[in-house]
């Protein structure tokens, strides 16, 4: 059941239509060693009361560990290591079979990376699951192409933590990013959060509607819609794109 770091192939997933592979990207090792050739440099032990741009990282790989049941909470990507990052990082490394201890230290740093594509996708979701089903990749939303990438990184992570509360089973995207034009072309409302890239439409085999709901709602989503055979999730509220309200209509 248990899933372990371990050494894979470097790319699987297809091109990301031209856009700039180094948009909204992480910062790369040059060391070669066992570890993922694109995997983030963590340069040391974070815990508590530190700050920088790696715990910014570290806020973005668990912010979908932001609660132990159902709550109306998120974890702010905001490079400070408070108390709500080091609960996140209690449950990561508690669902991933690590020494739990609320400290991201090398073993934490493995795997953390080891959810991390080449491409700078997740494991388990590619980048291409997220294009506007209209042709027009992440352009033509409600921010621009750099912004949106980086948003759907973020919502990649959240969503790994959604999967592995799922059993590990696959975690369907039915809709992603939306460009202006195709939101208004499938009846989205005018202000949907699928044009800022922070929304997806999900559902994961094997499990119910309602069973996706209750991971949603401890995975810092502050949108969540149910509907007959999928679960909408949004971070309305972190983002505050014209929407700061919680919305949880489960
Ligand atoms: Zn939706």
């Amino acid at each position: 059941m248990s899933e372990t770091p371990a050494p894979r192939p470097i790319s699987r997933r297809g091109a990301i239509g031209g856009l700039a592979a180094t948009v909204g990207a992480v910062a790369v090792s040059s060391v070669v060693t066992a570890a993922p050739a694109h995997a983030y440099n963590w340069t040391r032990t974070m815990r508590r009361g530190d700050s920088g741009a790696d715990v910014r990282e570290l806020q973005i790989r668990v912010a979908g560990w932001a609660a132990a049941s159902p709550s109306r909470t998120f974890i702010a990507i905001d490079g400070s290591f408070g108390p709500a990052t080091e609960g996140a990082v209690r449950r990561f490394q508690s669902a991933y079979g690590l020494g739990v201890d609320g400290i991201a230290g090398p073993q934490t740093h493995t795997q953390l990376n080891w959810l991390e594509s080449s491409d700078g996708s997740t494991r388990h979701f590619a980048w291409s699951e997220f294009h506007s089903r209209d042709g027009s990749g992440f352009g033509g939303g409600r921010v621009g192409t750099a912004t949106v990438r980086e948003n759907v990184r973020r919502l990649m992570y959240k969503l790994e933590a959604v999967r592995r509360k799922g059993g590990n089973n696959a975690c369907i995207i039915n809709s992603g990013f939306r460009s202006i034009r195709h939101n208004s072309n499938v009846g989205g409302s005018s202000n949907s959060q699928h044009m800022y890239g922070i929304a997806a439409d999900i559902r994961i085999n094997n499990r119910s509607v309602s069973q996706v709901i209750s991971y949603s709602q401890t995975s810092g989503f502050s949108g969540i819609i149910r509907y007959n055979t999928h679960t909408h999730v949004d971070s309305r509220v972190e983002y505050a794109y014209g929407a700061q309200s919680w919305y949880w209509a489960v």
